[in-house]
């Protein structure tokens, strides 16, 4: 089975997401791929991997994946979070990243720890 992982970016970290996938690109092409709307998005259009789309954050993306995750849906969470702008739904994050801790999910919050994360995957992955 794919190993389903999920993608979110707040807005000022998009940026990083995008260079996290290029550097990714080939191992998260073997994924099942799950992010927020926007992120998803970029993720499609600038590095080219197939992602299904929730809703945006703000929308209830977050939620759609805490769910999908609480069914066992989600193996990791990459979220690369903006610690420094409040967001308007910060209740929908904090569930997400609950839930992860609830279900024992891996959820890499900023970039080095999602390096950690995704390089680990992946050298799973090739054994
Ligand atoms: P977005 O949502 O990818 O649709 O911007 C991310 C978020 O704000 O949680």
């Amino acid at each position: 089975m794919k190993t389903r992982i999920a993608l979110i970016a707040h807005d000022k970290k998009k940026d990083d997401m995008i260079a996290l996938a290029t550097e990714y690109k080939a191992y998260l092409a073997t994924c099942q791929l799950v992010a927020t709307g926007t992120t998803g998005g970029r993720l499609a259009n600038e590095v080219g991997l197939t992602v299904d789309r929730k809703h945006s954050g703000p929308f209830g993306g977050d939620l759609q994946i805490g769910s999908l995750l609480v069914e066992g849906g989600i193996d990791a969470v990459i979220f690369l979070r903006d610690p420094m702008t409040p967001q308007p739904h910060e209740p929908d994050i904090n569930a997400l990243v609950r839930a992860c801790d609830v279900h024992n999910t891996p959820c890499a919050t900023n970039v080095a720890s999602a390096h950690l994360v995704l390089s680990q995957l992946q050298q799973r992955a090739a054994q």
